[in-house]
């Protein structure tokens, strides 16, 4: 049993008030709140061991250099790599995915395949579509139904030969669903394709093993997992890290250079151009120590009993539509109420202290799958209490009274 309390008073923020009323932050989807040893991490940092790193031989570098290197260790074993040096910093997301979409341009001709979900954030479309547009490689979908789940008997169907990879979130941002990884890794590999899987939204509910999944990447972002902004995690298989050409060039990552030809660094530096976000990579380690500590197992049974009851409470609620309903699910509820733009109670909502989000959350084509401009996303964190989510189910009431 978690002390929710006990854990609350780790994060500052949450005893903020915010338009005069306490906060409720249900956006943890878009980003998570820290807790004081991740604030406290970032100051240690700067004020006792702030230098480069991997180049001087002066102590302040070395110690950076360790601290670093000891955060990389860190999230290794918390991922399960095989190696360290498969573990790349990268500033997010984001920008993993392109360094992996950007190195693929050298494996993919004219009718070659990438397979993407329906699913996806638009920074698991947008690079593969730049990729495919480069390479005259093609991008196929693999579609959704009703209930907000991949359908894998398409999926099947759309793998052959000339797929080369497919992308795919570990969990939807803007619904929920758990997608079926495993799976899906299993049958890429059948045909020879490489597999990604975007964990933005997975890494904050739960511990991926990158080698029981047997994924080729995994990528993710510090921020949503209590850590702090531009930073994130590119992990990927040592063979292929081998074969990709690196991202960027610049320093750190080279072994040789002249003006005639440039050798590379060995893994991880070849996928690490210039200085790096030394200090959120550190951080990226306290923050994942915190949550270790609190235990995905008991973040993943309490965010569920909040799901439930926010599932249950919302659905009482006259004209209230629950987008996503797969059995797989995170605590992440996206919905829309009969004739009210999500971005009205939203906003109202906002001035009652309520923190969601409203919109297309970065993933248009699922909004365009159910013909919505938008919807309302309350996405839970383990700080988030029931209480909470009676406070936005009587302002939600409160602004649909205003708004109809
Ligand atoms: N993929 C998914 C599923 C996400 O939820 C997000 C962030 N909302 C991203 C990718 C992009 O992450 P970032 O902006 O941190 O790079």
């Amino acid at each position: 049993m978690l002390d929710i309390q006990k854990i609350r008073a780790d994060f500052p923020i949450l005893s903020q008030k915010v338009n005069g009323k306490p906060l409720v932050y249900f956006d943890n989807g878009a980003t998570s709140q820290k807790p004081q040893v991740v604030i406290d991490a970032i100051s240690k940092y700067y004020q006792e061991i702030n230098a480069n790193i991997h180049r001087g031989v002066h102590t302040l570098s070395q110690l950076a250099t360790d601290a670093y290197e000891v955060s990389r260790g860190k999230i290794q074993k918390h991922l399960n790599a095989k190696h360290a040096h498969e573990v790349i910093f990268t500033s997010g997301t984001t920008h993993g995915i392109n360094a992996i979409a950007n190195g693929f341009a050298d494996f993919l001709k004219p009718g070659d395949e990438v397979l993407v979900s329906a699913l996806e954030h638009h920074s698991n479309i947008v690079p593969w579509q730049m990729l495919c547009e480069r390479t005259g490689a093609t991008l196929k979908v693999i579609p959704m139904n009703e209930n907000g789940e991949l359908i894998m008997s398409v999926y099947d169907k759309l793998l052959s030969a000339k797929t080369k990879i497919v992308t795919v979130n570990h969990i939807s941002n803007a619904l929920g669903t758990i997608n079926p990884i495993q799976y899906m890794i299993d049958k890429a590999h059948e045909v020879g394709a490489a597999i990604l899987i975007d964990g933005a939204q997975a890494t904050p509910h739960l511990k991926p093993d990158v080698q029981a999944l047997d994924c080729d990447f995994y990528v993710f972002s510090g921020h949503k997992i209590c850590g702090p902004t531009g930073i994130g995690i590119l992990y990927g298989k040592e063979e292929w890290l081998r074969k990709l050409p690196p991202y960027q060039g610049g320093g750190e990552m080279i072994a040789t250079v002249t003006f005639e030809k440039t050798t590379y660094a060995d893994l991880p530096h070849k996928f690490e151009a210039g200085t790096p976000n030394i200090a959120d990579g550190i951080v990226l380690g306290t923050a994942i120590d915190y949550l270790n500590e609190i235990g995905f197992d008991n973040i993943a049974k309490y965010e569920h009993e909040l799901l439930e009851y926010a599932t249950e409470k919302l659905s009482e609620i006259e004209g209230l539509k629950i987008f996503g309903t797969a059995e797989q699910k995170t605590s992440v509820i996206s919905f829309n109420i009969d004739g009210i733009h999500p971005y009205d109670i939203g906003t109202i909502i906002d001035k009652l202290g309520i923190a969601v989000r409203t919109g297309h959350h970065c993933a248009q084509p699922i909004m365009d799958f159910y013909q919505i401009p938008g919807t309302i996303r309350a996405s839970f964190a383990f700080y988030n209490t029931k209480e909470e989510i009676d406070v936005m189910v009587e302002a939600i009431k409160k602004a649909q009274m205003m708004l109809s």
